[in-house]
Parts: structure tokens; sequence; C-alpha cells
């Protein structure tokens, strides 16, 4: 079971536990309401209380997979229907076997199993879950004694798109990381009558763990002994109540955000496909993506598909050679730069120096020792990732930048036309945020959108691209996505920013965003979506801010 599921399996295995607690008081009322039925004073109303008593409970009890308590109910709400539609009131039998029915459910509400239809419904549960887009939520467990402390957490946290279970006493957060670990722990220093309980139990948690589970201290308490006992207990972060919440979840972001990094994307051009094929597995031993290419005509399209950060390539192959070819790719635009090293069992230097001047960066032999090509490409596919990510990427908040944003719309957009998918188009635009710089100031303005980019990110899916259109601007395209499961997507970031709270000098804000989208579907390239998606944030302006409208809709 992934953490995900077994954390749901949690929240269910409560939710359950809290349905089958008030069971008891809910037959109660169902007796009550026959009773007031047979009293008869207020004619057919007591009916069809108990009628829609009954029925709930058949509903509920079934939704829970609690089979036999779901059948005495059906049989009951039959029963009082029957009552309700005859014309006559009914007999002596039809009270003996109402009465009967009430024994029924009374037993099988005090035998019933809590586990019974439990690992049906997890199961449910995660087919349901794989239906719906996937976005990954990375579980968060909260300990803290102070529940107003819980709930505003809670419900910050959960806007940031984490899934949130919170505990009040420790020993609950350590019954529940035996269960099912959490991708990162948010644990309160102070517990009544332990100074240091957080710290304590959590090197209890992490003793017996082969990986520690990431962990953020949360306290009233500043001191470097308190901090100390946080280091360690293991603790990643520690930060002093009154919380900045938005910087908790940034750093919640971080420590959830898997290290590895994207593997280096290395091209190899060899006519000798063995050859070429062992020079992949070598790499790719190392954690690297490769495509091989064997014949040099057929070099263009995966290059532009592909987009290496380094080519590996033979010097000598059938009809060309490797200086030629090296030559062609650095006359395309976007590949002057890309770093060419020669593989071949040249061992003229002559030779040698003559390819390195025609483009190539560097020249090693055949036959090659593994670790020494796997060092010669990192160093090399390192600087392209770089040079590359310095020309895509908006550097305040990592998204791609308005060119690189275009131009996966037009890759999106041809991709969604061969496989004739839907595709949808967002721009998403702060409102009145020149007031909030106005009265807060340029930098906790560069926060907010910070936090924007951070929130948009982590929500949307893999395949979805996030850009910094223009300074408050932001693009999201959605391959292979509905519009009506866009506007919920929107929806959802709109309310989770709109909640987000930003910490100013001595006072807290709020923002919100209006966004426009359209789809693919009803606007065939990428200008025209382009157009329609601006077209609808302007309504959505118009129209009073803070609200996500469709284009064609308007
Ligand atoms: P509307 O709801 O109509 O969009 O109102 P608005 O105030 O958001 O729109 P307007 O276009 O008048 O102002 C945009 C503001 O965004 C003005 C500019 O100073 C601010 N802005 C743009 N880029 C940045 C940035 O990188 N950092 C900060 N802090 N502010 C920025
Ligand atoms: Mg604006
Ligand atoms: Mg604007």
């Amino acid at each position: 079971m992934t953490t995900k599921s077994a954390a749901a399996a949690v929240k269910l295995k409560n939710i359950r536990k809290a349905y089958i607690k008030q069971l008891p008081a809910q037959l109660q009322g169902i007796r009550a309401s026959y009773a007031e039925f047979v009293l008869g004073e207020q004619g057919n109303a007591p009916l069809e209380d108990l009628h829609r008593r009954i029925h709930s409970l058949k509903g509920a009890s079934a939704s829970f997979r609690m089979s036999m308590l779901s059948a005495v109910a059906t049989a009951g709400e039959h029963l009082a229907k029957e009552a309700l539609q005859s014309a006559t009131p009914p007999d002596r039998s039809w009270h003996q076997k109402m009465q009967e029915h009430f024994a029924r459910m009374e037993y099988e509400i005090s035998t019933i199993d809590p586990m019974q239809g439990m690992e049906l419904q997890v199961q449910e549960l995660a087919i349901a879950a794989e239906g719906t887009p996937g976005r990954e939520r990375k579980v968060v467990y909260l300990c803290d004694d102070d529940r107003y402390q819980r709930l505003t957490l809670e419900t910050q946290i959960s806007c940031f798109g984490f899934e949130i279970l919170s505990f009040g006493e420790p020993e609950q957060l350590a019954t529940a990381v035996r269960a099912a670990p959490p991708d990162v722990i948010v644990m309160d220093m102070i517990f009544p009558d332990r100074p240091l309980g957080g710290s304590d139990i959590m090197q209890t948690i992490q003793s017996g763990r082969e990986n520690p589970i990431p962990t953020v201290f949360i306290s009233t308490q500043g001191s470097i002994d308190a901090r100390l006992s946080a280091v360690r207990a293991g603790s990643s972060a520690y930060f002093v109540k009154p919380l900045n919440v938005t910087e908790l979840c940034f750093t919640l972001s971080q420590l959830t955000t898997s290290l590895k990094p994207e593997p280096y994307r290395i091209m190899i051009i060899d006519d000798d496909p063995q050859l070429a094929e062992y020079h992949a597995l070598i790499l790719e031993e190392s954690g690297m993506m490769t495509l091989t290419v064997n014949d040099p005509l057929q070099v263009m399209s995966p290059l532009i598909e592909f987009k290496p950060d380094l080519i590996l390539m033979d010097m000598y192959m059938p009809g060309y050679n490797g200086m030629e070819l090296a030559k062609a790719i650095r006359q395309i635009g976007s590949y002057f730069c890309v770093p060419i090293v020669y593989l071949s069992s040249e061992t003229d230097t002559d030779k040698q120096f003559a390819a390195l001047q025609t483009g190539g960066d560097e020249f090693l032999t055949k036959p090659i020792k593994p670790e020494r090509l796997v060092s010669s490409v990192v160093v090399r596919a390192e600087r392209m990732k770089i040079i590359r990510s310095l020309m895509v990427r908006d550097s305040m908040t990592g998204l791609y930048n308005h060119t690189a944003t275009k131009e996966h719309l037009d890759t999106a957009i041809a991709h969604a036309q061969r496989k004739q998918e839907e595709l949808c188009f967002a721009m998403i635009d702060l409102d009145k945020f020149k007031s909030v710089n106005d009265t807060y100031g340029h930098p906790l303005g560069d926060r907010v959108l910070i936090t924007l980019a951070r929130l948009i990110s982590q929500r949307v899916r893999k395949q979805d691209i996030v850009g910094r259109f223009g300074g408050e601007e932001f693009a999201v395209i959605l391959p292979d996505c509905s519009i009506a499961n866009a506007i919920q997507l929107l929806n959802e970031l709109r309310e989770s920013f709109a909640a987000i709270r930003f910490q100013a000098k001595d006072e807290t804000f709020s923002c919100t965003f209006s966004c426009g989208v359209a789809q693919l579907s009803v606007y065939g390239d990428s200008a025209a979506i382009n157009a329609g998606a601006d077209e609808a944030l302007y309504a959505a302006k118009y129209a009073g801010r803070n609200m996500v409208l469709v284009s064609g809709e308007l």
C-alpha cells in the first residue's frame, strides 16, 4: 500500500469508527419516530419521518459496506413504505414485523465488526483515486496539543495541496507512523507536563527507522536548548510560534520534493548498433536517459524531440564523418551550444585536434573505461542543463518563462491534435496586485507571486506545464484534460490561494486571482486559444474578479 492510500485508509477507518459510534443513537431516533406514529397524534408525519430515517440508515450502511445492517434496513424501509402507500392504517402484524426489524437492527448494530467491508472500501477508494487526474498529494502528519493551532495549520497546509492528518497526542502520532509513514511530520515541541515531549517521541519514532522521516518542529520555545534537542531528534527545520505558515509550507514542499534531479539526456550517434547499445547501457546504469541513432540521416527529429543535454558521437560513419554532422547540428539555432563528445578509435592526435576545432567538446578514444565515459559526460551535460534552464526558466519563480511556455503550448497542441485529445489553456492574473505592492511593499509582493507559483506547480499533474507569462500573470497548459476537469482544478487552486494568509509586519492579508480558460476543441490553434483564455480572463476581471471563466461561455 502506498503512503498516500495508507493515509486514506487511516482516514477511512476514523470515519467508519465515528459512523459506528453514532448508530445506537440513530436507531433510537428511528424508534422515537415509530413511537410518535403509534401515538397517532400527528397523522402521517411521524411515519414519513420513520421512512426517511430507515432509508438513510440503509444508504449509509450500504456505503460503508455493512451488508447485514443494510439488508435489515432495506426490509424495514419496504415495510414503512407499504404503510405510507396504504389507504388504511397498518395492522397488528405490520407493527409486529416492524418491531422485529428494530430488534434485528439493534442486534446488527451491537455485533457489528468494524473491519467488515473495510478492505473492500479501501480498494474502491483506490480505484476512484486512480480515475481522478493524478495529482499526487504528499502526506503530512501534524502533532500539536493545541486544538486551535491544529485547525489553523490543517486548513493552511491543505491549501498548499498536502494531505494532512493531525493528532493531539504524540502517542497517537507514533501509532499512525507505524501503520503508515507520512512524507513529512510537523511536530510540536512542548506537551502538557513534557517540555521536550515532541523531540522525545520523535527520537523514539526515528530510531527504529531505516530512513528517517523529514520532520519540522514548531514551538513557542526558540531557546538553544529546545533547538538542540530537536536537532538530536533529527529535525530538518525549526519554526518558532507564532508561525509564518507560508514559510512553513515552503519548507514542507522542499522537504517532500524529490531531490533526485532530472536525469541527463544523452543522444548517442553511432552506426554500430551494439556499440551504441553498450554505451547507452553504461550511461543508463548511472541513471541517465539515452537515445541511440544509428543512421546520421535520421538525426533531426529525435534531436528536436529528445532535447539532449549532450551528444555522444562516433567519428566515422558510412558516408558521413562526425565533424560534418557536428557542424550541421550546431547550425540549428537551439543546438549551437549542445556539448558534442566524440567517441572514436581514432588515435591520431592531429585528427582529434581537427575534430575539436570543428565544434566538438572532447575526444574520447574507444575502448573507453565506463567510469571515464560517465565522468566526461556528466561534467558537460550538467553545464548544458544549467544553460538550458537559464534560457527557459523565470529566475524568481522557477517557472517556464514566456517564450518557453509558448513553445510548450505549441508542442502540446501538436501532440493533442495528433492524439485527438482535448487540451485546456488557462491564464491567471492576480487581482488588485498593485495595491498589495503599494500596501505591503514589493518584496512581500514577490513572496505572493512565489507562493502562487509553488501552489500551482504543486497541484497540477506531472504532464501539465506552468509558466510565468508576465509580471503577475501565469499560464497553465493542461494536456488531455476536459474543460470540466480544468475548471474544477482551477477553482480548487483559486479557493486554496484565497485561503492562504500572508504575514505582513503586524497583520495578515490574503490575495485572490482571476482566471480565464479556453479549450483546444473550440479554438484549434495556439494563437486562438491564447486569445480565448485572455478574453475570458478579462471577462472574469470585469465580472468582479476572484473567479474562473470559460472562454466561449461569456
Ligand atoms: P487587476 O485586478 O486588474 O489585475 O489589478 P492589478 O493591480 O493586479 O493590475 P495592474 O496590471 O494594474 O498591476 C499589476 C501590478 O503587478 C503592477 C506591478 O507593480 C506588479 N508586478 C508585476 N510584476 C511584479 C513582480 O515581479 N513583483 C512584484 N512585487 N510586483 C509585480
Ligand atoms: Mg492583476
Ligand atoms: Mg496584470
